[in-house]
């Protein structure tokens, strides 16, 4: 028996259907319980204790053995007995204060003590107020004068009454203190020890709700329409699809839903892809749910998303969480609705690291374990989804007409062969797009013009040998930025300066091939003195209000015309866009891989749903090579049942989802032939038990990433063979290739159901 030192937690800060949930991800996904309770858990509520510092009688001449830091250090903690390290890092000001402790614990000067943390702080910050012995001005004087050698102090104790503004009794949060001169911290924590100042833990907002002061708006008919469709599917318990036009108002039809499982007491997740490019939904969820509501957004600070947690858990305050795909990790106890909009998004599927959880069809399963209903929305549903709605395993909810006067815009090919035949173009642009660019802005409207590409051009090569620069770390070609003048690779940053010469043969000419943002800014800006052009791509939103900035420039009408990669195509709702414009089809419908029809049809039609969301119909304009292309005439004839049908045949006919389940096993090591053997002899064991089904191993098109090799083995799971089993064996056998010594070191990666 041993005596309990503390309590951690008054009540668990796990639910037991998080814990049921987190279970299942790791079985259906193939990935460790560690590797989801990191994804999960804020850090702060990882933490279960610190490192306490304290003294040790180290008999006479202890002084002579420390440096000058180690003797400040030393005299404080006689001084106070104990010291957290954190506490040591203020004192001296400094980040990390470890090596300086080491060094003295090899001295033994000082040891070491584990103690158990208060969690609670995160939801708590430190006021500082004047202890009770030190209110009156007599009493203040008296406190000056003990502080006659200590100038610090006395700088801070003046501070403090300068804020204090006269008003003795109040308290003052410590950041306010400091935040004009953290050096005053180390001088404040001095005053307590003196007992001249208080420090008390309050609790405290972080992260706090809005007040509710929207309107319930009246729906209008098809969109009531569609919201009894709806209902119906949930009383049938179905999954349901809403497959709702862009504009058609799906957002209003989720706020009366969302509404009425409040109502009933329960809890409502709603996800979304990205959160960042969400700040428009969710100043509208706001608006009607308030401080029910709050959203949860991994550029959150740590304290503040374990603020959230607890809030989440405590469940007097917060019941509907806004998120992207991690948000639906939180701890719910009660989840009556879980809505997946943009369901069809791929960044729903975590890359890297583990877990590698597809968060659309997780939260089929987390709803299932709730009882909670399921609502997906798109304009696009995914193969995946709308397979499911025709044969009936999800209930289908369509709503093909937008809000209001608003229709679908007008959709046109533009033919490049022709224009570059009769010299229409110039640089990216034909004469067609340009024209309409210049008419619509001059008509007081806005455009949007989308590249799935961002850089200046990706490609620079020697006219004279063919050379081209690449990464030294990664099998792939670097992108010129014109802004920073580098070439940089998009895998891991290695940055070259743009050689003057052929670093091959030395020749001068060399030739920008390709284009991307970057460049289609610059060259409009150029071509058109009346557009106003801004950029929003992964370069220009990196800031933590740089999105939110390029949103209200645009707005505001202070820019005019809108360049981005795939981020001007999700969920925008602007009043004045009258032309969208899509630069090349074609290197988007060539992407090797089995989704790139699909995603192709997504990306341009949600970007072409941006076009006259209001009275006035917009224009969608692509520029190709192929206008032939059955899918862009399957886009410009507005034949979207062409799209899934055709798309669903090829998969059939070439297995791929939703006609069977990916497992997709990826070796990397930094030795060439290392990998290869540990592939090979993975897939011969995989083989001897799932027999044709394992493909490969194969490079994949960049076969090298930060200098490591990388080789693909793809295994197709059809209806023929037991899931769980087959999952099971291709997780112990990946295991089991570590015991062959030559292949100990080579990193398998297991991805269930890939994007
Ligand atoms: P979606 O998400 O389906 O693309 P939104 O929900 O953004 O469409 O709606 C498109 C526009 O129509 C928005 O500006 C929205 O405010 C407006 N809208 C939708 N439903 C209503 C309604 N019932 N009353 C008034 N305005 C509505
Ligand atoms: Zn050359
Ligand atoms: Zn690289």
């Amino acid at each position: 028996a041993k005596y309990i030192e503390a309590v951690i937690d008054e009540y668990p800060v796990v639910t037991d259907l998080q814990l049921k949930f987190w279970d299942w991800i790791c079985d259906y996904y193939l990935c460790y319980a560690g590797e989801l309770l990191l994804a999960s858990l804020p850090a702060s509520l990882r933490l279960a204790s610190e490192t306490i510092v304290v003294p040790i009688d180290a008999g006479i001449g202890v002084y002579d053995k420390l440096t000058d830091a180690e003797r400040v250090v030393f005299d404080a903690l006689i001084e106070n007995n104990r010291m957290a390290l954190a506490d040591i890092a203020d004192l001296l000001q400094r980040k990390s204060v470890y090596p300086l402790v080491k060094s003295m614990l090899e001295k033994q000067v000082v040891g070491i003590e584990e103690e158990v943390h208060d969690r609670y702080k995160v939801l708590t910050k430190p006021f500082v107020s004047l202890a009770e012995n030190f209110k009156s001005d007599a009493q203040l004087n008296e406190a000056f004068d003990l502080l006659k050698r200590a100038p610090k102090q006395q700088d801070a104790l003046m501070k403090v009454l300068q804020l204090l503004g006269g008003n003795h009794q109040a308290k003052i949060p410590k950041s306010t203190i400091i935040s004009a001169d953290d050096s005053l911290n180390a001088a404040i924590s001095s005053l307590q020890k003196r007992g001249i100042l208080n420090i008390e833990y309050i609790p405290v907002d972080r992260v706090k709700g809005n007040e509710a002061d929207g309107k319930v708006l009246n729906l209008s008919v098809a969109q009531n329409g569609a919201l009894e469709s709806i209902k119906e599917g949930f009383e049938q318990d179905k999954v349901t699809l809403l497959h709702g036009v862009t504009g058609s108002g799906k957002t209003e039809i989720y706020i009366r839903l969302i509404e009425e499982t409040l109502k009933k007491g329960k809890q409502v997740l709603y996800l979304v892809p990205e959160i960042a490019l969400t700040g428009q939904l969710t100043g509208r969820l706001e608006a009607y749910f308030g401080k029910q509501l709050r959203v949860y957004h991994s550029k959150f600070s740590n304290n503040e998303r374990a603020e959230i947690w607890y809030k989440l858990l405590d469940g007097t305050e917060v019941k509907l969480v806004v998120g992207a795909r991690s948000a639906m990790l939180m701890p719910f106890s009660n989840l009556g609705l879980v809505i997946v909009d943009e369901e069809h998004d791929g960044s729903y599927k975590q890359q890297n690291p583990a877990p590698r959880y597809q968060a659309r069809d997780s939260a089929i399963m987390l709803a299932k374990m709730h009882n909670a209903k399921v609502l997906l929305g798109s304009a696009t549903p995914a193969i995946e989804s709308y397979f499911n709605a025709k044969k009936s395993k999800f209930h289908y909810v369509p709503l093909l007409e937008r809000f209001g006067k608003a229709v679908l815009p007008n959709i046109e090919l533009v033919d490049l062969k022709k224009a570059t035949r009769d010299q229409q173009i110039q640089g990216e642009f034909s004469d067609r797009l340009l024209d309409a660019i210049s008419d619509t802005i001059n008509g007081g409207e806005q455009v949007i013009l989308f590249q799935n590409r961002r850089g200046f051009s990706p490609r620079w090569l020697c006219t004279t040998c063919g050379w081209c620069p690449e990464c030294k770390n990664c099998d792939i070609t670097l992108t010129y930025h014109k802004y920073k003048h580098n070439l940089r690779c998009h895998y891991c940053g290695y940055l070259l300066n743009p050689p003057p010469k052929c670093l091959a043969c030395g020749s001068p000419s060399l030739k920008m091939i390709g284009f991307g943002t970057e460049k289609i800014e610059e060259d409009l800006s150029m071509l058109l003195k009346d557009a106003r052009v801004g950029r929003m791509d992964y370069d220009s939103t990196r800031g933590k209000n740089a999105y939110q900035q390029i949103i209200h420039d645009f707005e505001t009408n202070k820019i005019n015309v809108l360049v981005g990669t795939q981020m001007v195509t999700k969920g925008l709702d602007f009043d004045r866009v009258g032309l969208v414009g899509i630069l090349s089809a074609d290197q988007m419908l060539s992407f090797p891989d089995f989704r790139s029809n699909e995603r192709s049809y997504q990306l341009m039609m949600q970007v072409a749903g941006r076009a006259g969301r209001r009275e006035k119909p917009g224009k969608v304009l692509i520029q190709t090579y192929n206008t032939e292309h059955w899918l862009l005439q399957a886009i410009v004839n507005g034949n979207q049942d062409l799209v899934y049908q055709k798309e669903t045949q090829d998969r059939r006919e070439f297995l791929y989802p939703p006609y069977c389940r990916i497992v997709n096993i990826t070796a990397s090591h930094i030795d060439k032939h290392t990998v290869e053997g540990a592939a090979k002899e993975l897939a011969k064991q995989l083989r001897v038990f799932l027999g044709a089904r394992v493909l490969g191993p194969e490079y994949p098109p960049i076969a090298r990433v930060r200098n490591k090799y990388r080789m693909e083995i793809l295994v197709k799971l059809d209806g023929k063979v037991d899931l769980v089993k087959a999952k099971a064996l291709i997780q112990s056998k990946s295991e089991e290739l570590k015991l062959i010594k030559a292949f100990k070191s080579v990193r398998v990666i297991l991805d269930v159901d890939p994007y």
